[in-house]
């Protein structure tokens, strides 16, 4: 295929997810050409709260307008333990306002989020896009060759993969992943209720996991509701009344009656991480690299500081005339992206165990950190700090600095 593009220039984006555009925008954004392979995509039942620095590399990236309006604040983070353990831990708020923060995140459904992303990469004249997917990718010395299933052929000098948990590129690349399955399934759906949210999110921490409820516009919540598998079946067979009536009781009526307002999803919770985040030619992005329990919303904003990291570098080598599918770039994605995706995976994998955990001294520790989070602001102050993003070596767009 002739593409408008120089090769050693260009940058293969594969898959159309939220990381994907992301990726495809920060690139375009860093001067890049990007050929964007992606599948028409299916529906996405979730929804996704954007953490501050998210919003901010989508407001350089300039979506972040037509994201607003659908998208709703999280001023405090509530955590009430509803285990029914001898040790139960005490009631906790986090506020933004402790950080100098509007809002710790802000939440909306995938679908207005895909689009509005979608339109983006659409009106971007530095990105191709192409409706395909990829059959087999071939990393060579100098080019990825890529073929896709409408017969047609790509030469890049780096790819993006961002091709999901089943990423055929990370295959490809002979990339192996460190997998761990819990006994659980997150429940989501949309529901309505009668009281205002007040912009809180409510984590109600029960013996199967978290249920939360994440402020939507209007008097509308969006609910995670991690239960057992066997639950999950139950709650997906109920009819919509049903459902909500059994939301509610979940939600302790805290937000009143409630009413089904989106399908429903269910998700197997695992955890996913990428023993290489890149070889050869061939970067991973978002669920390709690293799969997240739904807990804490992590995922998708660590896929877009991968987004945001692979795209800085592979510009900087491209303005100092440097291969931008070479091992200076690809090594310091590596480098930069371990240490935020571990610690995540390790702090929301510890949180999980301790409520799914019938072990005394292990409950007792989670009771024991929200008690001292509760008392000392110095402490909650750094946890909410860390559970907002990384500290420590945060790529541009997530400071709002253009690249
Ligand atoms: C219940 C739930 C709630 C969540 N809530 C949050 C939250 O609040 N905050 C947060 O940050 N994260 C959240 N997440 C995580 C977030 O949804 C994911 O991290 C994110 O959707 C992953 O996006 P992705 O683009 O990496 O993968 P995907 O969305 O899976 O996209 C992969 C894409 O690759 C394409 N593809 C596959 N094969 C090929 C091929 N051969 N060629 C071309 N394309 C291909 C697919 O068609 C697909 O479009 C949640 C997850 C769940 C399950």
């Amino acid at each position: 295929m002739a593409s408008r593009f120089n090769a050693g220039r260009t940058v293969a984006v594969v898959g159309g997810g939220a990381s994907g555009l992301v990726t495809a925008l920060a690139l375009a954004a860093g001067g890049l050409h990007v050929t964007f392979v992606a599948p028409r995509r299916a529906p996405d039942p979730r929804t996704t709260a954007l953490m501050d620095g998210s919003v901010k590399a989508l407001q350089a990236l300039g979506v972040w307008p037509a994201l607003l309006p659908n998208a709703a604040p999280l001023r405090v983070m509530r955590l009430i333990d509803g285990t029914r353990r001898l040790l139960r831990a005490p009631e906790v708020d986090f506020r933004a306002g402790e950080l100098g923060l509007d809002a710790f995140a802000w939440n909306l459904e995938n679908e207005p989020l895909l689009a509005a992303l979608d339109a983006a990469v659409a009106g971007h004249a530095g990105i191709e896009r192409i409706e395909a997917s990829v059959v087999t990718v071939t990393d060579g010395p100098d080019a990825v060759r890529i073929e896709l299933d409408d017969g047609r052929v790509l030469n890049v000098a780096l790819v993006a993969a961002a091709d999901g948990r089943n990423s055929p590129c990370r295959r490809a690349a002979g990339i192996e992943m460190r997998m761990r399955e819990y006994p659980q399934v997150a429940v989501t759906a949309t529901l309505a209720h009668a009281r205002p949210h007040g912009d809180i999110s409510t984590e109600f921490h029960t013996e199967t996991g978290p249920f939360t409820l994440v402020p939507l516009p209007g008097e509308r919540s969006s609910v995670v509701c991690v239960v057992s598998p066997r639950e999950a079946e139950q709650l997906m067979a109920l009819d919509a009344d049903a459902f909500a009536r059994v939301m509610e009781r979940k939600a302790h009526s805290i937000l009143g009656a409630m009413r089904l307002d989106s399908p429903r999803g269910n998700f197997p919770l695992s955890s996913r991480t990428a023993t290489s985040f890149a070889r050869g030619r061939i970067a991973l992005i978002g669920e390709a690299a690293h799969i997240i329990p739904p807990i804490g919303a992590q995922g998708l904003n660590l896929g877009i500081r991968d987004a945001a990291t692979l795209a800085e570098l592979a510009s900087a080598a491209a303005n100092s005339g440097e291969d931008i599918g070479g091992a200076s770039v690809t090594e310091a994605y590596e480098r930069r992206r371990r240490a935020d995706v571990e610690s995540r995976s390790f702090a929301v994998d510890l949180f999980n165990r301790s409520l799914l955990s019938g072990f005394v001294p292990l409950a007792g520790l989670r009771g024991f950190g929200l008690w001292l989070l509760g008392r000392s602001p110095l402490l909650r102050r750094a946890v909410m700090r860390e559970g907002v993003g990384p500290t420590r070596d945060v790529p541009r767009l997530l400071a709002g600095e253009r690249l």
